[in-house]
């Protein structure tokens, strides 16, 4: 069983990255940060008050983001169904970075090197791991936003989870960005236990045992043959459903 390690502890500070520029990420995190604590625990802020009380800053759910990263807890209408879709609460403050407090112990997002990320790419078949979507195609449920690929952790390393391969997978953003919310408001385990006993008969409930002995979905067949053919060359694709059109049809 894994201890609920409320921050992960085997991660050095150094492993922070900076990848955006880090005089303007810290400040905007700060004046963010000042903000937010101004607003107090238990207290509900608008995004446009944010915007407001700190000029300049874009992107404010990225913003609570970064928070939340450094021990916040800000709720937002997604985890918290009694907030409208522009308001967040505040109920923990973190670690306060606008008076220059570090976190003593990383809590940030960790760096996975770049072998290592193209070697769980390379073994997901360059496919989020949690709703299927190929790195580069187009979400089946969103026409035009492109699914960009990430490492996500199984066991988010807030709870203790590790950087080993078989804790990592692929995630879209959109996926990676949900896990990490529902993080914060986790699943009842009652009622993820009805809905495993709901599931199909005793073919389907075996299935998803292996799943879950795995730790992921894998690829059937047709899924992959999709990944590689969604990776080719857009003439190559047309040309490769040109005849399989004329093969579906002789069905
Ligand atoms: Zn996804």
């Amino acid at each position: 069983m894994m201890h609920q390690n409320p921050i992960a502890s085997h991660v050095d500070t150094e492993e922070i990255p900076l990848t955006v520029d880090p005089l303007r990420q810290k400040s905007s995190k700060a004046r963010v940060a000042a903000f937010v604590a101004s607003v107090g625990e238990g207290n509900k802020f608008s995004k446009l008050e944010m915007l407001h009380a700190v000029p300049g800053v874009a992107q404010a759910d990225r913003r609570m983001r970064d928070l939340r990263e450094i021990g916040w807890t800000i709720d937002n209408y997604k985890n918290n169904p009694s907030l409208k879709p522009d308001e967040y609460l505040v109920r923990t403050i973190g670690v306060r970075v606008d008076l220059g407090e570090k976190p003593s112990v990383a809590v940030g997002r960790k760096v996975i090197s770049g072998p290592k990320r193209r070697r769980i790419f390379d073994r997901d078949g360059n496919t989020c791991q949690v709703c299927f979507t190929a790195g580069g195609s187009e979400f089946a449920d969103a026409p035009g936003k492109l699914a960009r690929l990430t490492i996500g952790h199984i066991i988010p390393v807030a709870r203790g989870g590790t950087d080993d391969d078989e804790n990592l997978r692929t995630e879209c953003q959109r996926c990676n960005e949900e896990s990490r919310d529902a993080t914060l408001n986790p699943p009842d385990k009652y009622e993820v236990l009805n809905r495993v006993r709901n599931v199909g008969g005793r073919a389907d409930k075996l299935e998803l045992f292996q799943w879950m002995q795995r730790g992921s979905r894998p690829l059937t067949d047709k899924e992959k043959v999709f990944t590689d053919w969604a990776r080719l060359p857009i003439s190559q694709r047309i040309e490769l459903m040109a005849i399989l059109s004329e093969e579906v049809e002789l069905d």
